[in-house]
């Protein structure tokens, strides 16, 4: 699953290369997508056709893009869903500047994905982004394709927005807009104190700078569940997921087993920067050369990977002391550990666990 980092990456290019076009025309050539959608393929072209998109916003692993009706087009990209612009340049739009200066593998960043046979960047969790030429007029796995208007600019007539997703788990659907509980913006990439109306459970995330970090520290220190869990409940912080709440636990020396209720305030509170540090720098490091919109199936962070420190590193040396680093299950959920730097909690038996000689 893409977490926040791969999310906002996304939400960084839609800002630069969709917002402030109108949409001119909806392809649906495969409606299962469209699932969450009331009232189906029909009612998404209806409601989108003649929209100005307006923002590209993002809280936690949750992207919307608003539209000047005051409704907004939600994106889900689920395990694998993509989304990628094609016919574009890059031009006004972007609420991220510091984007136009840093556009990775690309001189100027301003033509390829404009030229239909020019390359896009890949960007996939196990290397580094690298240029491709793939850009068939229908990339297998196009589900949904919406025609945007041209922007002074652009290479041709005008410019597409498709999400392609080989597994289906990713969707879009169109949705009303609701009031934040706490009259904040909604996320990031806007100003409005906005978010969709199905999205409202999902607390803020640990980049957003109204989140009440000390109100999320009382919640996970009220919980007898385990840190872990806690760190990826979307109710309590947003956008954490598997990788990055092993890359938080581990920079922060706590194993994920460890009840919230056992952690003093100022070790809660540790926690959180530290993950909020880790999705920084995959930000970083990923943000600067995520041009194309693509996330990978697996959402590994891009070439972050191969800075990671405790996902999917079970078996081998830890990074800080040497020691064989362990998996282990949390709900359902790999953990790797160090067993020396991340201490296992005794007993705890509120939580299941199902120990693994190594897991991933
Ligand atoms: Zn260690």
């Amino acid at each position: 699953m893409p977490e926040l980092p791969e999310v906002e990456s996304v939400r960084a290019g839609l800002a630069r290369h969709v917002v402030g076009r109108t949409v001119a025309g909806v392809e649906v050539l495969d409606a299962r997508p469209l699932r969450r959608q009331v009232g189906g393929a029909q009612a998404f072209t209806r409601e989108l056709e003649g929209r100005a998109i307006t923002a590209a916003v993002r809280r936690g692993k949750f992207l919307w893009l608003a539209l000047d009706d005051g409704r907004a087009l939600s994106a889900h990209l689920g395990m694998s869903g993509q989304l990628l612009v094609r016919g574009t340049s890059a031009g006004p739009g972007s609420d991220a500047p510091d984007d136009r200066s840093a556009s990775g593998p690309v001189a100027d960043g301003e033509s390829f994905l404009g030229d239909p046979a020019a390359a896009r960047v890949d960007l996939t969790a196990t290397r580094a982004p690298s240029l491709v030429r793939d850009l068939s007029a229908h990339p297998r796995h196009l589900r949904v394709r919406l025609h945007l208007s041209a922007r002074p600019g652009d290479p041709g007539t005008g410019a597409a927005l498709d999400l392609v997703d080989q597994r289906m788990l990713g969707g879009l659907h169109v949705v009303d807009l609701a009031p934040t509980a706490d009259g904040a913006p909604g996320g990031q990439g806007s100003q409005a104190p906005l978010l969709p109306a199905d999205a409202t459970h999902i607390a803020r995330d640990l980049l957003d700078p109204f989140l009440d970090r000390g109100a999320a520290v009382a919640r996970m220190r009220a919980s007898r569940r385990g840190v872990k869990t806690l760190l990826m409940d979307q109710g309590i912080v947003s956008g954490v997921g598997n990788i990055y709440a092993d890359e938080g636990l581990w920079r922060a020396r706590l194993h994920g087993l460890r009840p919230g209720r056992a952690l003093g305030p100022r070790v809660a509170l540790g926690l959180l920067e530290a993950t909020a540090q880790v999705m920084e720098q995959a930000l970083a490091v990923g943000g600067t050369s995520f041009d194309a919109l693509y996330v990978d199936a697996e959402g590994a962070a891009g070439f972050f990977a191969r800075q990671l420190q405790a996902y999917g590193r079970a078996g081998q040396e830890c990074r800080r002391c040497g020691a064989v680093m362990r998996g282990e299950i949390i709900a359902g959920r790999s953990h790797a550990f160090c067993p020396r730097c991340q201490t296992r909690p005794r007993g705890g038996t509120s939580v299941q666990v199902a120990s693994r000689r190594s897991g991933r």
